[in-house]
């Protein structure tokens, strides 16, 4: 944003509501004591030993963090292993037929890994992998859906200390393609295809396809046989089977890696631009995604797991994979969609695993919102003891839904807020210490310093909207923040003193120093002179009875500079029409006031996301100016965009 003053939006969304965690929760939390955020105070960076006590190191690390100006080693002189860790040692300790991943297909069919199979596996398909001629330092990209061979991949290349690549696969083949060239990566694993919906996607064609447009040849492919349709392998290009079938009975010793040695790359998810490679290392990463599983997820090694993230997100590969196996947990893993085949299959596998913790994404709440509260009502959900949300910032009345209908009302949620580039969370409540306040995420993490500033860099006063930045390194801070790096639109944004990384995202602090995050700062409209944030007139136009879903954007207008657009999905059993508009403007104008009146309220059936969940808001601004649309190309629904376009030129 150019303004220097910071978007100063105006900030009156409705969530003075005050939660305190249930006493049934706390009563058997991990951390329960306040005074861990002191103890984080007092002895910052040294507190930090206790995420990295949640690991077993080979060589203890010499410091905690040398020194506070980069290049920041955490965790300096310690040696681990990812693999071991998330595997060997729960074995050794005696816990080789505890479940460590549940396998649902979306077609009903289930595959369980105690840790001793999941040992195996990841050993064989190590073993495979050296002799394929992967070495250490090199990088395999991982173009897999939700099939259990895609942890046991990453596990194993952990193993050897070759940093993994995962490309979400419902990405294209030109997506694939430049990721393999951003990450320098001659070594691919796939499979023949999978289910979506019921329907067959054939991913080796899209795999044949970017081997011929990246610009570096690849030595190998490994095709993992899922649909059972491989076909014709061509030379360099192995399946799964054989390669663990020749490796049957193989061990491996995990490889000591550096605490700052690359454990994996990834891209982040292209909401607002071009996706950002970013570099995660095995010491801190680890460390933070573990201690936060047990501070924030509040996992325990006898719990049964669902998060709903797909691994292909960093939200997956930190909260289904390394967090809750390094802490020994059941995890389920879910290969389909939330309605696929019905709307009630999240509930079905709650019920049916006795899921202890879940986890998700707004995206989703609102769906199961829309659909029919009846749904989870009618299902055993009382085994869940603390619900999760990431990805997009809730609006209370979604986080009241997800709290009282799938949470019965005992189960604190946390709203996490954090980025592909932090590795871990960052800002939410710890559950069994923290009231909960509907739509904000909550205070910083213990050790976390997070600041809302001015376009200056100067703290804004409490309740105020500002840019959210970063103030202190963590753990889990990606190779380029270590190194002084900054991507391209964080450079030297701010004159914070000291070091600092700037989010992307609007916040304000309330007295208590709890975070709402109000959007990213490019979704902030300027209605004559008044700067409002997204998130909170999309609050208040879902708050009105009858609506699922909103979207808003600014579009140009001659008088007020920028108009609000609200794109808007109905629930079921409401209909679309005049009524319910008049209902939806006067819903805005009582929660913000008549500036916040949208100009044009557009129904439609779905709204623009991207693969990983969230609204393109961009696209919708392009629609509501009547300008060319912008590149669609990472959205799951491109078609929608034309539908809405056409619809907003019928009403105007
Ligand atoms: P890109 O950086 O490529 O535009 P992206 O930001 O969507 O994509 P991610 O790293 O997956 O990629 O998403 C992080 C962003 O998601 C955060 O910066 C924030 O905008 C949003 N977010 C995540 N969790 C929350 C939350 N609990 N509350 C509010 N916003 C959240
Ligand atoms: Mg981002």
């Amino acid at each position: 944003m150019s303004n220097r003053r910071g978007p100063d939006f105006e900030t009156r969304m409705a969530g003075d509501e005050e939660i305190p965690p249930p006493p049934q929760f706390v009563d058997q939390a991990t951390v329960t004591d306040d005074s861990v955020y002191d103890e984080f105070e007092v002895n910052w960076p040294d507190c930090w030993d206790r995420a990295a006590a949640t690991l077993d190191w080979f060589d203890p690390y010499e410091s905690v963090l040398p020194d506070d100006e980069p290049p920041f080693e955490w965790f300096a002189g310690g040696t681990l292993n990812a693999c071991y860790n998330c595997v060997d040692r729960h074995v050794e300790a005696g816990a080789k037929n505890r479940v460590a991943i549940k396998w649902e297909s979306h077609l009903g069919e289930t595959r369980t890994y105690t840790y001793q199979d999941l040992y195996r596996e990841v050993n064989e398909f190590a073993a495979a992998l050296r002799a394929q001629g992967v070495e250490e330092d090199d990088v395999v990209t991982l173009y897999m859906p939700m099939i259990p061979e895609l942890p046991i991949a990453m596990l194993a290349c952990a193993r050897i200390g070759a940093p993994h690549n995962v490309v979400f696969a419902g990405l294209s083949a030109d997506a694939l393609a430049t990721r393999l060239e951003s990450a320098d990566s001659r070594f691919l694993v796939t499979c023949d295809g999978y289910y979506r919906r019921g329907s067959a996607i054939f991913l080796k064609s899209k795999a044949d396809d970017a081997r011929l447009k990246a610009a570096h040849d690849l030595e190998e492919m490994v095709v993992v046989e899922h649909l059972g349709e491989t076909g014709h392998l061509g030379a360099g290009q192995h399946t799964y089977d054989e390669l663990v079938e020749a490796h049957a009975g193989a061990e491996v010793a995990p490889v000591e890696r550096a605490a700052d040695d690359v454990l994996f790359l990834i891209h982040t998810s292209g909401t607002t631009g071009e996706p950002k490679r970013v570099e995660h290392v095995t010491g801190g990463y680890l460390a933070h995604v573990t201690w936060t599983s047990q501070a924030v997820l509040d996992l325990k090694p006898e719990d049964t797991y669902l998060c709903t993230a797909n691994i292909g997100w960093i939200s997956g590969h930190s909260y289904v994979v390394y967090g809750p196996l390094a802490l020994g947990t059941t995890a389920v893993m879910y290969e389909g969609t939330p309605n696929y085949p019905e709307r009630d299959r999240i509930w079905d596998l709650i019920e049916e695993n006795a899921v202890d913790v879940f986890y998700t994404a707004p995206t989703a709440i609102r769906s199961f919102m829309k659909w029919d509260t009846s749904l989870p009502e009618s299902r055993d959900l009382s085994s869940l003891r603390l619900l999760g949300t990431v990805g997009e910032p809730i609006d209370p009345r979604a986080w009241k839904w997800y709290y009282e209908h799938v949470g019965n009302g005992t189960c604190p949620v946390v709203d996490t807020w954090w980025q592909t580039e932090t590795g871990g969370m960052m800002i939410t409540t710890l559950p069994g210490v923290k009231k909960m306040k509907p739509g904000s995420a909550g205070p910083p993490l213990p050790g976390v310093g997070a600041r809302v500033v001015d376009g200056r860099g100067e703290e804004v006063p409490a309740n105020e909207a500002g840019y959210l930045v970063l103030t202190r390194p963590w753990p889990g801070m990606p190779l380029a923040l270590r190194r002084g790096h900054r991507w391209g639109e964080d450079a030297a944004k701010f004159d914070v003193d000291g070091w600092h990384y700037f989010t992307g995202d609007g916040a304000k602090v309330d007295d208590d120093g709890y975070v709402t995050v109000l959007g990213r700062v490019d979704d902030v409209i300027n209605v004559s002179g008044h700067r409002l944030g997204t998130m909170e007139i999309e609050s208040a136009i879902v708050g009105v009875e009858g609506v699922a879903e909103a979207a808003v954007v600014g579009g140009n207008h001659e008088v007020k500079g920028e108009a609000v657009y609200a794109y808007v999905i109905t629930e079921d059993g409401y209909e679309e029409g005049e009524d319910l508009r008049a209902r939806i403007i006067e819903g805005v104008e009582d929660a913000i006031g008549p500036i916040a009146r949208p100009e044009q309220v557009v129904f439609t059936p779905e709204l623009p996301k991207t693969r990983s969940g969230k609204i393109m808001r961009r696209l919708l601004e392009d629609v509501a100016n009547g300008a060319e649309l912008g590149d669609t190309s990472t959205l799951r629904n491109p078609a929608v965009v034309e539908e809405i376009a056409a619809k907003v030129r019928a009403q105007s």
